[in-house]
């Protein structure tokens, strides 16, 4: 995506300290751990390396039922959030810092050409995909950092469109999983008008209640509030999905009163005619950024949910 690194964002750049998959990387948090498929390696995969590409790499995901997409135009693994929890691993400099618009579209047709032959899964990355996984969901932009602040998103999401919808099944979704920091550019809410066009869907990050706390955990100079309006206002003109990460900081889950403030704020949302389509509850489930994080257990984050349910009227998926 970036023919000229972030042209277009946020004064201050925050570069996580560490390690770990991103939220954007939520996308390979895959999913329940009830399924007997767990154990197999086509799950535990969460590189975004496949074959010789810089930008798109295929994973087959639970949460998804199929195969995934994966579109990551932050190759330079910088963001402008700062999450403790986050998991891209920034330990050692990366090989790609600029994104070559035209070589991404040339990785992303033969992706796309492979999945539809059915030859992708003969790759070694591939190949232990059960057969009733072996569909495409989805495209996602979704990678090192925050899709949004690629200064050519706009036409990132279009030039996919236009693959999509020649080289995929028609139901194949466009995903763009987001910290919602951009939304108030005029480039990225045209790129968002496009997912609208093209069987989209935003999956967006809040992960407090209150400001403290969100400066707290993702550590960025943006404003809270920035977040919740540009939230509302995407979720004004279609429904959004939310994610939330919840963990342990220093030991400690999550305050009652900063899950009830987190509930406020999406009765908030609603209640300035925001739709939302479906919480999902996750917590770390690889090595974060920070030691001092650690997971949440499945009863704490069912306990979330409830509360959301409950205080909100919302549907809510919890993984762990
Ligand atoms: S938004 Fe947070 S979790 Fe996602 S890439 Fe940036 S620092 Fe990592």
């Amino acid at each position: 995506m970036m023919a000229v690194r972030h042209g277009k964002y946020e004064p201050k750049v925050t570069r996580a300290m560490s390690s770990r998959p991103n939220p954007q990387t939520h996308r390979s948090l895959n999913a329940p751990a009830e399924s007997a498929e767990n154990g197999l390696s086509v799950f535990q995969r969460h590189s975004r390396r496949f074959a010789n590409n810089r930008f798109v790499y295929p994973v087959v995901s639970r949460r998804s039922a199929g195969l995934s997409i994966g579109i990551n135009v932050n190759p330079d693994r910088i963001c402008n959030f700062d999450c403790i929890y986050c998991q891209v691993d920034r330990r050692s400099e990366s090989e790609t810092r600029f994104v070559s618009m035209e070589q991404l579209l040339v990785e992303l047709r033969i992706v796309l050409q492979q999945a539809a032959s059915g030859e992708i899964y003969d790759s070694p990355e591939l190949r232990d995909t059960p057969h009733h996984l072996r569909r495409l969901n989805d495209l996602a932009f979704s990678g090192d950092g925050e899709p949004t602040t690629f200064v050519n998103f706009d036409e990132i999401v279009t030039r996919t469109a236009e693959l999509r919808s020649t080289l995929a099944p028609l139901e194949t979704k466009l995903v763009l999983i987001t910290n919602a920091s951009m939304f108030h550019r005029e480039h990225v809410r045209q790129g968002l008008r496009t997912l609208d066009q093209n069987n989209g869907q935003i999956w967006a990050k809040l992960d407090a209640g209150t400001k403290e706390y969100y400066h707290r955990i993702e550590r960025t100079t943006i404003p809270f509030q920035r977040i919740l309006d540009n939230i509302a206002g995407a979720a004004r003109v279609r429904p959004l999905v939310i994610q939330s990460l919840f963990m342990n900081v220093h030991q400690e889950p999550p305050s009652a009163a900063e899950i009830s403030a987190w509930c406020d704020r999406l009765n908030e949302i609603q209640a300035d005619g925001g739709m939302i389509e479906l919480i999902q509850i996750y917590t770390v489930a690889r090595p974060p950024a920070e030691s001092f994080v650690s997971a949440l257990s499945i009863h704490q984050l069912n306990d979330i949910a409830e509360s959301v349910r409950t205080n909100c009227g919302l549907t809510a998926a919890v993984f762990d």
